[in-house]
């Protein structure tokens, strides 16, 4: 019996309104809110005679904290899901304390102007302490853990599939697999064909600011950042087959380092094809993946966000993608002072989320563990004040929600290691 405003209408968000649709006994209400109403609107027509979740829409510019706080003092929430960009994760966070209600996200804070001076300092010095270099990190969420504390309100950070699922995974290893866990190689497979020369999976900018940047690894307490794409393996995935796969920066090797005891090495690789690895090279040295604010004709433009415009819309992929992902970690460690290893995943078929949700599994593996996660928060099964990511939670209820709601997990207790 809950009401939940849901901030976002994007690809992930309309399989995350999708899936609380179907459980309507604890999504009693939502309300979809996001820059483009219409966009809510839509769905929610789409949805309305299909559930018992009473919906409604709204208008509201989530980079506007008093906007956010005027729609949460209005409609009164018992959570709120950002489940727009990473840029607006603070502005949300704000209004969420202001009004007392819970936060939950997808995806860390990363700024959307990567040259203003004030945050530039900030990233430097971080670039410098920590040793890798992405543009999105924790620091600027886990400082709004004492206040979430004080409030007693919980914030749960990166409920998606990675991060998100691979951080229950890692939980779910420690509590039931291992004494020790001493490497976690995370693989993200995508083995979908859409058929465009190139397009993105999820949000274009948020995608290819991710993929073009230098990758990282965590090893004996530290981190090693080499160029981006310069660490390749070639891995043969179940019910995909062969790919291959390059090594990234990612953003649960942070809170991972820190919240799974004596590991010596986390790593995660992604797949890629040639092809979407050509163009965006070319993209790359022609300038269109850059931030920084260009004059064409007398108007101010940002090259990435241009090229978005150009660039098949992500949602619009569900139609035209066949073949599945393959997304999960293989562990090695110890159980009862012999050597292990452990291999827990999930394979999720594009056409056969297209016929659930219409849209395609990058965003189904997202938008499911988004609303498990919030699932988890509204059932009292994850609350405690304060700001945490997904492996600092039980794993077992969310990993069981997931296994209902469309994402269950397999197993190998003798899988094929990433040299
Ligand atoms: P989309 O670009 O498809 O959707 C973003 C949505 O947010 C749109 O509805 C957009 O509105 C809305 N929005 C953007 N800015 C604002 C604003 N200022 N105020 C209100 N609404 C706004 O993105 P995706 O659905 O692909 O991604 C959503 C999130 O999921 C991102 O944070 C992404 O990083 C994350 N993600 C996480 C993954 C994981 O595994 N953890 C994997 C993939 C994505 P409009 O229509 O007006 O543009």
């Amino acid at each position: 019996m809950s009401k939940v405003l849901i901030i976002g209408c994007g690809g992930v968000a309309s399989v995350a309104i999708h899936k609380c649709c179907q459980v309507s006994d604890v999504f009693t209400e939502i309300c979809i809110a996001s820059r483009t109403k219409s966009k809510c609107d839509k769905l929610a027509a789409k949805l309305a005679p299909t559930t018992s979740t009473k919906i409604t829409t709204a208008q509201v510019n989530a980079d506007n904290t008093d906007e956010v706080i005027a729609l949460i003092r209005s409609y009164q929430p018992e959570l709120v899901m950002n489940i727009a960009l990473p840029y607006q994760d603070l502005t949300i966070m704000d209004a969420c304390l202001a009004c007392g209600v819970n936060y939950m996200d997808t995806a860390n804070y990363e700024p959307e102007d990567t040259d203003d001076p004030a945050w530039r300092r900030i990233y430097e010095a971080r670039c410098e302490k920590e040793g890798f270099s992405a543009y999105f990190d924790y620091s600027w969420q886990w400082a709004y853990r004492e206040k979430f504390e004080q409030a007693g309100l919980t914030a749960l950070l990166g409920s998606g599939f990675d991060p998100g699922v691979t951080q229950a995974y890692c939980a779910y290893a420690a509590k039931h697999e291992f004494d020790q866990i001493d490497t976690i190689d995370i693989l993200d497979c995508n083995g979908g064909d859409h058929s465009y020369p190139f397009a993105t999976n999820f949000n274009p900018e948020i995608n290819l600011r991710e993929v073009s940047a230098p990758g990282s690894y965590w090893e004996n307490g530290h981190w090693v950042e080499i160029p981006a794409m310069s660490i390749k393996r070639e891995y043969d995935f179940d019910q995909v087959g062969h790919k291959d796969m390059y090594l990234l920066h990612h953003e649960e090797i942070e809170s991972l380092a820190q919240n799974i005891p004596g590991v010596r090495r986390i790593r995660f690789f992604m797949t890629f094809g040639q092809s979407y690895l050509d163009h965006m090279r070319c993209l790359e040295n022609v300038g269109m993946l850059s931030t920084t604010p260009i004059l064409f004709e007398g108007k101010e433009i940002v090259p990435i966000q241009f090229l978005k415009a150009l660039l098949p819309d992500p949602a619009t992929l569900g139609p035209r993608t066949k073949g599945k992902t393959n997304i999960g970690c293989i562990f090695t460690g110890k159980k009862d002072g012999k050597d292990k290893t452990y291999y827990i995943y999930n394979i999720c078929d594009h056409e056969a989320c297209y016929k659930e949700v219409g849209s395609q599994a990058v965003s189904y593996t997202t938008g499911v563990p988004a609303m498990c996660g919030a699932l988890m928060l509204l059932t009292g099964k994850w609350n405690k004040p304060g700001v945490y990511t997904v492996e600092e939670f039980d794993p077992d209820p969310y990993l069981d929600a997931l296994d209902k709601y469309g994402l269950p997990r397999s197993e190998s207790h003798a899988p094929v290691l990433v040299d």
